[in-house]
C-alpha cells in the first residue's frame, strides 16, 4: 500500500483508532483493551508489533487502552490483522464513536462484576456502526464504587452499587470546559443498561451539532429536557437484554489476595519489559494483566501464595520497575513528547516536580496534562497540573504556562494558582511540604 500524504484521509482514519502524530506522517494507533484486562498472548503480540512497526515502546493510557506511536501508513493493515489474531481492535478508539470502555481499576470490591459488564459493553459497542459517526467522542466507564470519582467525567459513567445494579451518571467531560456529569438514574438493573445507553447515544447523535459532546446538549437544553429526549428514545427499544452467563471476569477477585502493582513511569513501557511481565502473568496470575487508572500494570493473584511467587518473580525477572513511577501516584499524558496538541514536555516536567516534591506532596494523587484537553484527568487528581498555553519568551522560545488544581470535595478539582511559569510551579509544589 503506497499513498502520498495528500491522498490519506486522516479524518476517516480516526474511526480506526488512528491519529496523525506529526507532519512527517507518523501515526498513533490506540488499541482498545476490553476492561483494561490484557492476556499474556495479547501482551506478547503487542510487544512484537511495537518492535516491528513502532519504536519498541508502548504507552498505557488512563482509560486502560494501549497506544503505539511512530507507525507508518503502509503498515496499518498488517498491524490490524495481527491485533485481530489475538481478538483486539482499535476500531472506534478515536474519532466520533463509542470509545474503549474504561473499567474500574481501583480494584474496589465488586471489581469482577464491573469487569464482566465492561467486557460485555465492549463486545456490544466496539465496531458497531450504529454507534459510529457521532458528533464527537462518546466515553463510557464502569466503576466498582465511587472511589476516585471517574463517573463524573464520562458521557455515561456506571457505578456498581451491589446486586448487579448501577447508578447511571451522564453528560460529564473534561477539555476546555470541564463539567461534572449528573445522576440520571439510580440502581438500574444490569439487563436494562444496554438499551438505556443506546437511547442516550441516539439522543446525542440526533440533537448535538458536531463537534460537541453530550455535556453541550445538557447545557443547551437543560437536564429535564435531556431526560425527556432519552425517555422518548427508550420507547423504541426493548426494555432489557438478557444476561450473558459466560461473560465473566477474566481475573480473580482482588479482594482475595490484593494486587501486585508494577509502576510504569508515565505509562511508557518498553515492549521487552511487557514481554517479561506477560511471561510472569502466564505462569503465576492466570494469564492476565490489568492496566490501572494511573497507567501502571497490575497482577491479580488467586491467593497469597501466588502473590508471593509473583513478587519473587518480579525481583528476579530483570524487568526494571521505574523508580520514579513508584515515588508518587502520577498520571502523565504524553504531552509534546508524542502528541501534536502538546504544549509542554510533560515527562521532563514531571521528573522536575518529583525532584522537589516533599513528603506531604508525595502522599497525594497527581496528574499532569500537556494541554487543556486534560487526557490525564487532572481534575480528578488530589493535585493536578494543567498546561494552559505556551507564551513566546524574549529569546523566541515558547514557554509553557501552568495551572495548579486541587480537588478538595466531591466535585471536580479547580485551579488554585494560574499562569505559573515552570519556576513558579516548582516553587509552589515544593511549598506543599
Ligand atoms: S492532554 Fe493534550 S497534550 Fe496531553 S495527550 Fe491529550 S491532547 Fe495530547
Amino acid at each position: 500500500m503506497t499513498m502520498s500524504d495528500s491522498t490519506i484521509d486522516y479524518q476517516k482514519l480516526r474511526l480506526d483508532g488512528i491519529y496523525k502524530q506529526n507532519d512527517a506522517g507518523d501515526l498513533m494507533l490506540r488499541i482498545k483493551i476490553p476492561a483494561g484486562v490484557l492476556s499474556a498472548e495479547q501482551a506478547l503480540k503487542i510487544s512484537d508489533i511495537s518492535e516491528r512497526f513502532s519504536n519498541g515502546n508502548l504507552h498505557l493510557t488512563t482509560r486502560g487502552s494501549i497506544e503505539l506511536h511512530w507507525l507508518r501508513y503502509p503498515d496499518l493493515a498488517t498491524v490490524a490483522a495481527q491485533l485481530a489474531a489475538v481478538g483486539l481492535t482499535s476500531r472506534g478508539a478515536c474519532g466520533g464513536a463509542v470509545r474503549g470502555i474504561a473499567c474500574s481499576t481501583t480494584f474496589a470490591p465488586g471489581f469482577e462484576t464491573a469487569q464482566a459488564l465492561a467486557r460485555r459493553l465492549h463486545r456490544h459497542f466496539a465496531g458497531n456502526p450504529h454507534f459510529e459517526g457521532l458528533p464527537k467522542k462518546f466515553k463510557i466507564s464502569v466503576d466498582a464504587g465511587y472511589q476516585k470519582a471517574r463517573h463524573l467525567i464520562q458521557d455515561v459513567g456506571l457505578v456498581h452499587v451491589g446486586s448487579q445494579r448501577y447508578d447511571v451518571w451522564i453528560a460529564g467531560g473534561l477539555g476546555r470546559q470541564p463539567q461534572a456529569g449528573f445522576l440520571f438514574e439510580k440502581q438500574v438493573a444490569e439487563e436494562r443498561l444496554i438499551p438505556l445507553i443506546e437511547a442516550i447515544v441516539r439522543s446525542y447523535r440526533k440533537h448535538t451539532p458536531p463537534p460537541k459532546r453530550l455535556k453541550f446538549l445538557a447545557n443547551q437544553l437543560g437536564e429535564a429536557r435531556l431526560r425527556e429526549l432519552i425517555r422518548d428514545e427508550q420507547t423504541e427499544a426493548p426494555e432489557s437484554f438478557p444476561f450473558c452467563l459466560l461473560e465473566q471476569a477474566l481475573t480473580p477477585n482482588p479482594a482475595t489476595a490484593g494486587i501486585v502493582e508494577f509502576p510504569v513511569f508515565a505509562g511508557e513501557l518498553p515492549a521487552a519489559d511487557l514481554r517479561g511481565l506477560a511471561a510472569i502473568a502466564a505462569e503465576h496470575s492466570g494469564g492476565f494483566l490489568a492496566i490501572t487508572a494511573n497507567q501502571n500494570l497490575a497482577f491479580i493473584p488467586a491467593d497469597s501464595r501466588a502473590r508471593q511467587t509473583i513478587e519473587a518473580a518480579l525481583t528476579t525477572s530483570g524487568v526494571e520497575s521505574a523508580a520514579l513511577g513508584a515515588k508518587a501516584a502520577f498520571r502523565i499524558c504524553p504531552g509534546s513528547h508524542l502528541c501534536r496538541m502538546g504544549l509542554a514536555l510533560t515527562r521532563d516536567i514531571t521528573r522536575q516536580v518529583l525532584n522537589v516534591l516533599g513528603p506531604k506532596g508525595q502522599q497525594l494523587d497527581w496528574a499532569i496534562s500537556g494541554c487543556p484537553n486534560s487526557c490525564a484527568q487532572v481534575q480528578l487528581a488530589d493535585a493536578g497540573i494543567l498546561v494552559t498555553k505556551a507564551v513566546k519568551a524574549a529569546n523566541g522560545e515558547r514557554q509553557p504556562r501552568f495551572s495548579l488544581l486541587r480537588r478538595q470535595g466531591e466535585d471536580l478539582g479547580e485551579a488554585v494558582a494560574s499562569d505559573l511559569s515552570l519556576d513558579d510551579l516548582l516553587q509552589t509544589v515544593a511549598g506543599l511540604g
